[in-house]
């Protein structure tokens, strides 16, 4: 699929922390661009496009890009598959390293593209030596590979085995093809029954389909809209690690709740490629139960573990987290605490309503969650306590306790187990 001819000398070949985003600035996949096969070189086909631009760093961190973007494609004749997407400039770039708070929305695009890569080189190989491939390729995942991510590129397969001869003997691809198969479990189904699933699964099980999470709704709140520091909105930097936090960056950015800020100048935010807070640099993070900081590092004995929720940065003692999970069962809390240390996955207790034990649907009003920001407890709107009042029916004796709009389709709250509430500023 080379189209040299449209290169330019001056335009840096590769990219790499990238993120791609549409018109609002909202992360979207570039898988959504018009995919440019081997044969079609009509540049003219891309007119009905989403408006989708690139960021990232080029020249080995020294620069950072924005561009719009036309078209996507894929080399699988290569030792590793290799992604590149056309500029409205017609000049193709090289995917490197993405973003690490943008990987899960890529995630499944690039599951498929390594499928067919692994698929290309090994026209015989099993379904098992095809999902021990993308697990170990994508071992760095919360959650393991599985048939799903490729269902949500079945029509892309279809079309690369027809267009590329190289792999229309590939008996996996064929197979899956053949078998056409669906989602192992609806969203509607997968929401009601996730937590209870992987908490009461065996250790052995190969399967993680039931972890998969319905990325799309996700995308909103990838990154946390409020600042780690002073729980407000506005100008905020991302961290990339995995805490999934935002900071005011400058004390200018965070002046309006009086932040202590990051405390970097705008010359030094400006130039900065990418930004790591303390404790992802140090792979130290604290346990969102008791408080405790420990080590994240799950290459020298990790103390604490991240939520599998693909959009939670929540990091747990195994002892923290399993007692929270299973509170009246002792001998279940004991089992799953072994578990976590042994690196099993586990969804932390924000993520079901601690009154109804149901999990959120952000779609319905009354379902949505109001989201301590200081301990792991969730309520649906409708499960709220009474004693916990929003920000605009407080008064003198009462102390304002929920915010709407900080948070995108859930409300932040300061739970019952506090006395005080930090936010006394009001947030438009
Ligand atoms: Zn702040
Ligand atoms: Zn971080
Ligand atoms: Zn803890
Ligand atoms: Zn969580
Ligand atoms: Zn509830
Ligand atoms: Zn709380």
């Amino acid at each position: 699929m080379a189209s040299s001819d449209e290169e330019a000398d001056t335009m840096p070949e590769s990219v790499s922390t990238y993120h791609f985003a549409n018109d609002k600035d909202e992360p979207i996949s570039f898988s959504l661009l018009p995919i440019r096969w081997r044969e079609s070189k009509n540049l003219d086909d891309e007119k009905k496009n989403h408006m989708i631009f690139l960021k990232g760093s080029v020249d080995n961190g020294l620069r950072t890009i924005y561009k719009q973007v036309i078209a996507w494609k894929f080399d699988l004749s290569n030792k590793t598959p290799q992604i590149s997407v056309l500029t409205k400039e017609k000049c193709w770039m090289e995917l490197g390293k993405p973003r690490k708070s943008y990987e899960i929305i890529i995630r499944t695009v690039l599951i498929t593209v390594h499928c067919l890569h692994f698929a290309r080189w090994n026209p015989e190989a099993s379904g098992k030596s095809v999902w021990d491939y993308l697990s170990k390729t994508f071992s760095l995942y919360e959650h393991r590979p599985s048939q799903n991510d490729l269902v949500d590129h079945l029509d892309l397969i279809g079309e690369a085995v027809q267009k590329e001869n190289s792999l229309a003997k590939c008996k996996f691809l064929l197979n899956f093809l053949e078998e056409k198969p669906r989602k192992k479990m609806s969203d509607e189904d997968f929401k009601a029954t996730t937590m209870s699933a992987f908490i009461v699964d065996d250790v052995e099980d190969d399967n993680f389909e039931d972890l998969e999470e319905d990325e799309s709704n996700d995308e909103d709140e990838l990154f946390d809209s409020v600042c780690a520091f002073c729980d407000n909105g506005g100008n905020i930097l991302c961290c990339e690690g995995s805490c999934l936090r935002s900071f005011h960056a400058t004390a200018e950015s965070g002046e309006e709740s009086a932040c202590e800020s990051l405390g970097f100048t705008n010359r030094e935010v400006e130039v900065m490629q990418s930004f790591f807070c303390k404790n992802c640099k140090f792979k130290q993070h604290q346990c969102f139960a008791c408080g405790k900081l420990g080590s994240s590092d799950k290459f020298s004995g990790a103390e604490v573990f991240r939520c599998a929720n693909a959009t939670c940065g929540h990091f747990y003692h195994p002892h923290c987290a399993a007692t929270l999970l299973h509170r009246e069962d002792k001998v279940a809390a004991e089992e799953l605490q072994k578990k976590i240390v042994a690196g099993e996955s586990f969804a932390c207790p924000i993520h079901k309503c601690c009154i109804c034990k149901l999990v959120e649907d952000k779609k319905k009003s009354d379902l949505q969650f109001a989201v301590c920001r200081r301990c792991p407890t969730s309520y649906h709107k409708k499960c709220l306590p009474k004693e916990i009042v929003f920000e605009n029916e407080a008064d003198d004796d009462t102390i304002a306790r929920a915010w709407q709009n900080l948070l995108p389709n859930r409300i932040l709250i300061y739970c019952l187990h506090w006395n005080s509430s930090k936010r006394s500023h009001k947030v438009s």
